[in-house]
């Protein structure tokens, strides 16, 4: 178990579940052809990372922008923190941190001057606001750019900021709209990083993202959303579990093939052969490739590559909306696809 999983783990036992995000028949129209968000329900635990995943256009930001009370829904109820976000609006806010896609940081302040601003709009008292504001960014690894111009910050030192100013008044529930969206490797793992940290100090993170790697790894339970309905929801094994097993891909000596394909049928579900590779289901995963292995060595198949591969999520999407999921946002946004982080002169 990893620390974070245990220590949701402990705190789910030491303490009962409450729903730090509740969602009934939520729905957003703009317009009698856009129904962006078309009634959708889902729960968030306190102390859970919640991913909301979907292509570009699902509904996901206008779904955020309802729950932290930035756009009025048209149909359904929300409660963020145990507060309504139509009726307890301010509560809703001075319970929540935001960091949205298009964060609006002055290009021409310091990162120490912009965190400051956000103590004072929080009202904290100017003594703690500079303290808090220093420990966040030494949190995020931005002490030593802290005097620089937010307009000389790297793609991924703003999204850090962002992710700082977010943090301020302590919030116990944190929104991150596609956190990541055209960041590169590093800076992407660099926020998972943080966001994992935050959520084992105790904080519920809602993000949305059109990463499946980036739901795999950070959430405890991911929610799929497409054309504004909830498509599927679950732990990330728990879905790829409903869309099926793993599956071993083999590749055999020539003149061998006819054979070990029978070996292969003994042990699981028979796949069509792709490229050159057989494929069998493996209902019990990982447990059956030794003796396959085994098996086709007695037979005297000469085993030259063989991989065991897992069901992934954007299997699942397909299984439930017939698209992939990662070619579907790559097709429409391909400016925003990683590219290598340069710091911004000026
Ligand atoms: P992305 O990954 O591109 O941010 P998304 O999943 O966040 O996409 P939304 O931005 O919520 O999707 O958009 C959902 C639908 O609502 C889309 O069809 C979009 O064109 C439409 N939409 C969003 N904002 C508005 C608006 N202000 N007026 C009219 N239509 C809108």
């Amino acid at each position: 178990m990893t620390p974070r999983t245990w220590a949701a783990a402990r705190d789910r036992l030491a303490f009962p579940l409450v729903a730090a995000i509740e969602v009934r028949g939520l729905e957003r129209r703009y317009s009698d052809e856009v129904l962006a968000v078309a009634g959708i329900d889902l729960e968030v635990s306190e102390g859970e990372i919640y991913a909301f995943l979907g292509p570009n256009g699902a509904g996901k930001t206008t779904t955020v922008r309802m729950l932290v009370t930035l756009l009025q829904p048209t149909g359904g109820t929300a409660r963020v923190a145990g507060f309504d976000v139509v009726r307890e609006a301010p509560s809703v806010r001075r319970s929540i941190g935001v960091a949205l896609q298009e964060a609006a940081l002055d290009p021409l302040m310091t990162g120490r001057e912009l965190m400051r601003l956000q103590g004072t709009l929080h009202g904290l008292p100017s003594d703690e606001g500079r303290r808090r504001g220093d420990a966040l960014l030494e949190r995020v690894g931005l002490s030593l750019a802290a005097d620089r111009r937010v307009g000389t910050y790297s793609g991924g030192m703003r999204r850090r900021l962002d992710l700082a100013t977010a943090l301020v008044h302590d919030p116990t529930v944190l929104f991150l709209d596609e956190p990541t969206t055209g960041l590169d490797p590093v800076s992407r793992i660099a926020i998972w990083d943080e966001v994992r940290r935050l959520n084992d100090d105790g904080t519920t993170v809602f993000l949305t993202t059109q990463y499946l790697e980036e739901a795999d790894h950070l959430a405890d339970r991911v929610g799929i959303i497409d054309n504004g309905k909830m498509a599927a929801e679950g732990t990330p094994g728990e879905l790829k579990s409903q869309v099926g097993i793993a599956h071993l891909e083999v590749v055999i000596a020539a003149g061998e093939s006819a054979k070990a394909g029978e070996i292969l049928e003994r042990f699981g579900v028979p796949m069509p052969a792709r490229d050159g590779r057989l494929m069998v289901g493996l209902p019990r995963g990982a447990a059956d490739v030794a003796p396959i292995v085994r098996a086709l060595d007695e037979a005297g198949c000469a085993v030259e590559a063989l991989e065991l591969v897992q069901p992934t999520l954007d299997d699942v999407f397909v299984e439930k909306t017939g698209r992939h999921l990662e070619g579907a946002a790559d097709q429409q946004h391909p400016e925003q696809q990683p590219a290598v982080e340069e710091p911004v002169s000026g």
